[in-house]
């Protein structure tokens, strides 16, 4: 079967077989894959125009209490520097981004206990109150169903939580065993049974990741129908239990955003930090495969540096708020311009 041919088929049926999953990340020529991020790139045009959205990400906390092997903030790395923002900080970090023509706060962090659901609504309906025309979004892991609730009802609107692997034994291998894959998942669909915009997503070229695992992937963000799908390249950090394991790869990741974007065109799909970590044109090259929106870091400078998932992280130029005006020119030279605005799913 023909690339080309492959390519035109998924999109035209908006889904794909673990056979053609196989073509599309097997041997292919340039002109073949730009034809696949060609297509990409018509579809969000279609339902998106040539408009990316840009979220403020405040990494507001790296306490965490899990310890997954992948990730630099995670429990057991003694060699993170901690810190945690106040509710005041993170005003002012949207106060900034405001300014700035941000219409969508994202708080993430660690699982950190500190931040109870009283502590989480009370940040959550200040931003509210001080910002009502923007989107809150949350990405502060596993919860209950019930604190869910109640952050959506103190004013959150999306919810961001890869499912980090759709498959059981993978997932295993990603994580300890006290965190489980059936429970993330079903976090997911609590979300979104609330009423959320929901992000699931995974990292590319995680350890043990195979043309299978990733199938499900796929077949997963098929069945949630998120809003939002994040992904990115996983980039080992090295304090970690997988600090010698490969990175993943800047095309793996483009050819994974285009294809998400053929078999769900209405999903909001960043061009990661992390893109922009392993390529210096990450975000250019995520958008002309189909992405349409940054999340440029709003946290206080002081902080950045020890937000590490990874080494390496990007987190200044370009890739912080105040980079804004040269981000606005390098997407405006691919064609695109970078909106003030919510940003939606529609
Ligand atoms: N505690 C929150 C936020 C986790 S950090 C939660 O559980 O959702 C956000 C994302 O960073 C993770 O979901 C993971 O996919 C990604 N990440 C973590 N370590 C990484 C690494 N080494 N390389 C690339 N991405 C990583």
């Amino acid at each position: 079967m023909s690339y080309i041919f492959t390519v035109n088929e998924v999109r035209e049926k908006q889904n794909i077989t673990v056979e053609q999953l196989r073509i599309l990340l097997g041997n292919a020529s340039e002109e073949e894959l730009n034809f696949l991020y060609g297509q990409a790139r018509e579809v969000a045009d279609k339902v998106y125009g040539k408009k990316v959205f840009k979220r403020g990400l405040i990494e507001f906390t790296n306490y965490c209490k899990n310890d997954c092997y992948y990730c630099g903030i995670r429990r057991s790395n003694n060699c993170v520097e901690r810190y945690r923002l106040e509710k005041e900080i993170i005003l002012e970090c949207c106060k900034r981004g405001y300014e700035l023509g941000y219409r969508t706060f994202v708080l993430q962090g660690g699982e950190d206990g500190y931040f109870t659901d009283e502590r989480i609504c009370d940040i959550v309906s200040s931003v509210r109150e001080k910002f009502p025309d923007s989107a809150i979004t949350l990405s502060i892991g596993e919860k209950s169903k019930e604190s869910y609730q109640k952050y959506f009802d103190a004013g959150a609107n999306r919810y961001l939580l890869r499912h980090e692997t759709a498959n059981e034994e993978h997932y295993g291998r990603l994580h300890p065993t006290e965190l489980s894959l059936v429970n993330r998942k079903q976090c997911l669909w609590d979300l979104k049974e609330i009423g959320y915009q929901v992000g699931c997503g995974f990292m590319v070229g995680s350890s043990y990741q195979t043309i299978e695992t990733l199938y499900e992937d796929l077949m997963f963000i098929k069945a949630l129908e998120p809003h939002m799908v994040g992904i990115g390249p996983f980039i080992p950090q090295q304090d970690t239990p997988f600090a010698k394991e490969k990175a993943g790869t800047l095309e793996m990741t483009l050819r994974l955003l285009a294809m998400i974007r053929l078999i769900h065109p209405h999903v909001l799909l960043p061009a990661t930090t992390a893109l922009g970590t392993i390529h210096k044109q990450g975000r250019e090259l995520g958008i002309l495969a189909g992405a349409n929106v940054v999340m440029p870091n709003l946290s206080p400078v002081d902080v950045r540096d020890k937000y590490k998932l990874y080494d390496n992280k990007a987190c200044s130029g370009d890739e912080a708020a105040e980079g804004d005006a040269n981000l606005q020119l390098r997407i405006k030279n691919i064609g695109y311009e970078l909106v003030c605005d919510r940003g939606d799913y529609c």
